[in-house]
């Protein structure tokens, strides 16, 4: 428990309406790796709220606004509280139609999903180019990826090892389904062609088999390391196929990019592929144990936590 005046000093006080518990979260929670920089701390990287008190003239009192990053529940006070007291600069105003529950349902993940989109069609990846692979694609970012991805056109093949969520996945637009056992493992440094693009939020030997089949002139994006942080890889297909890896970041993003990505989520994502995505809502009680399940990768795709349930 924590009284209001312990808050840091920082110009805009938020309720918090929504937050979330993403895979930093629950490494941070549980202790699993120095997420932490400054003790004590208030989890979150994320939330989505309503702005209580603003002496920043971009956000009047009663604006709904979302945060994702900017070391928010790393080394500032986070999102898994019922107020947040943030600089300006970290926030962004929620575009409509988006609910402050919505906008957590998307979450960083989601965000992050769209990020690694925006990064493929930068690269000018489109979807006459061939299939899009989604790996941990039953993930947050994965299911995000799978879903935005269908809805732009592109035909997606998810890999997962959860074979038995292949319907939730193809609700959300994957065609095929593949066993995530068959990239896990070391593979030759050059491979059939497969895929045009990835989103891959999985690293290690899995982003290593991504890139060693991708076609001619194909790029993924690299986000994540559920599998592993190393890539054990070679430059092979990067020099004989002319292949692209593309890194992407949400925490430290640049504002312009964040508005972007937001304002996609907004417009690409109805509420009911929201709603199929992200059901669950605990409250803050139960963060704990969603922190540990979600790393026993039992998660199905992404939990809001409501501070004042
Ligand atoms: P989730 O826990 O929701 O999803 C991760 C998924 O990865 C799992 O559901 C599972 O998918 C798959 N997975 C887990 N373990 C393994 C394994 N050993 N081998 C292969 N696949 C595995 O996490 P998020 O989607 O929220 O995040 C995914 C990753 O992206 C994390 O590493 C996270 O830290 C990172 N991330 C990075 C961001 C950035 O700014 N760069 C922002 C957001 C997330 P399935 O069940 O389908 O097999």
């Amino acid at each position: 428990e924590l009284d209001e005046s312990q808050l840091p000093d920082a110009d805009v006080t938020v309720a918090v309406d929504y937050s979330t518990v993403n895979y930093k979260d629950a490494l941070a929670i549980t202790g699993r790796a120095p997420i932490v920089r400054r003790w004590p701390m208030v989890p979150g990287i994320d939330f989505a709220g309503t702005v209580q008190a603003s002496p920043d003239a971009r956000y009047k009192m009663g604006a709904r606004v979302v945060l994702n990053g900017w070391g928010v529940g790393e080394n500032h006070w986070g999102g898994l509280a019922p107020l947040a007291c943030v600089p300006g600069d970290f926030l962004i105003a929620l575009p409509s139609p988006l609910s402050t529950r919505q906008a957590m349902a998307i979450g960083t993940a989601g965000y992050t999903a769209m990020l690694s989109v925006l990064a493929l069609e930068r690269a000018g990846l489109r979807p006459e180019d061939g299939p899009v692979l989604v790996t941990g694609a039953n993930g947050g970012v994965g299911s995000f990826a799978v879903a935005l991805l269908a809805r732009r056109g592109f035909q997606v093949e998810a890999a997962t090892g959860r074979p038995q969520e292949a319907e939730r996945l193809r609700r959300l637009g994957a065609g095929e389904i593949i066993d995530r056992g068959a990239l896990s493992e070391p593979g030759k440094p050059l491979q059939k062609e497969r895929w045009a693009g990835a989103v891959d939020s999985v690293g290690g030997h899995t982003l290593a088999n991504v890139c060693a089949s991708l076609r001619y002139g194909g790029v993924a994006t690299a986000c994540g390391l559920a599998q592993s942080r190393d890539l054990p890889a070679t430059v092979t297909p990067f020099i004989l196929r002319g292949v692209s890896l593309l890194g992407v970041d949400s925490v430290m993003a640049p504002r312009a990019r964040r508005e972007q990505a937001w304002a996609r989520l907004a417009a690409e994502l109805d509420a009911a592929m929201i709603e199929a995505i992200a059901a669950r809502e605990v409250g803050l009680e139960q963060v704990p144990e969603l922190a540990l399940e979600l790393l026993q990768g039992r998660v199905k795709g992404r939990v809001v936590v409501n501070p004042s349930m």
